[in-house]
């Protein structure tokens, strides 16, 4: 579970990006955060991986709360959280197999269980005919595939995803969401930032609207409730 208690942030600037902010998200849900561009969904987000950290209130994941956390703590919460980016964020000089075994190779698994459960996600995304590729040599959908099964492939208990569609065409981008769909249905939490009206009106899920720094709009089966 995670849970935002009268969260907010300042960056160092002085802007304020967040505002007392309170959510609860339960194990296995699927959560869209939407809103217009600079509401504060990346901040939002990026709370939760500790990417940014809160300059008031507190949160937690799974009881562990992320404000306190030591920074040599960080890469320990990380492992236990996927996170899928707009720009995919791989290492261009890997081939796709190495990019998914690296998150593997730092928790220092056998090299047996690397090999299994890497091609075992290359599959999930119906990759493995791409594994001796670099990341150059892949469309843009085939590079988020393969972001999203390093983000999954040490069985986090949560993705997040922040616009993983928004360099993607439409039907890639229903690709792309199929696969969180299906991530989603093995009881992991997904919360997705996202402009993907279409997408969000169709999936008919939680939806959280972020405007000037708070929350505005908390819905199941919600709607995006923008103009694209
Ligand atoms: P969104 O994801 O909804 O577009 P962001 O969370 O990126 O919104 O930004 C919220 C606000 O915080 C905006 O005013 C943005 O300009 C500001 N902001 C975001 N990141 C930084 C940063 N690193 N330093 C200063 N201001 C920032
Ligand atoms: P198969 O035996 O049916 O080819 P594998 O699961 O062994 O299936 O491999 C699928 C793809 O992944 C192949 O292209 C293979 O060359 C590639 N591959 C498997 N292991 C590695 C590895 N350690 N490094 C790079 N590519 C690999």
């Amino acid at each position: 579970m995670i849970e935002m208690k009268d969260v907010s942030k300042t960056y160092p600037n002085g802007v304020s990006a967040l505002n007392e902010v309170n959510l609860s998200i339960e194990q296995g849900e699927f959560v869209y955060v939407v809103g217009p561009s600079g509401a504060g969904k990346s901040t939002l987000v990026g709370m939760m991986y500790r990417e940014e950290k809160a300059t008031g209130g507190s949160i937690s994941i799974n009881g562990v709360y992320l404000n306190k956390m030591k920074e040599r703590k960080i890469p320990h919460l990380r492992r236990d959280i996927g996170v899928v980016y707009q720009d995919f964020k791989l290492l261009p000089r890997l081939t796709v197999y190495e990019n998914i075994a690296f998150a593997l190779e730092v928790i220092e698994e056998t090299p047996k269980n690397i090999r299994r459960r890497v091609m075992e996600v290359l599959d999930l995304v119906n990759l493995k005919h791409k594994a001796r590729h670099i990341p150059d040599e892949l469309s843009g959908g085939e590079q988020q595939r393969v972001s999203i099964a390093r983000a999954i492939v040490n069985h986090p208990k949560t993705v997040i995803a922040d616009e993983p569609t928004g360099n993607l065409d439409p039907e890639t981008s229903w690709e792309i969401m199929r696969i969180f769909e299906e991530i989603n249905a093995r009881g992991t939490t997904v919360i997705m930032a996202t402009h993907s009206k279409d997408i969000v009106n169709t999936m008919k899920k939680r939806v959280i609207a972020v405007e000037n720094g708070r929350i505005v709009r908390d819905e199941h089966r919600g709607e995006y409730g923008y103009e694209a």
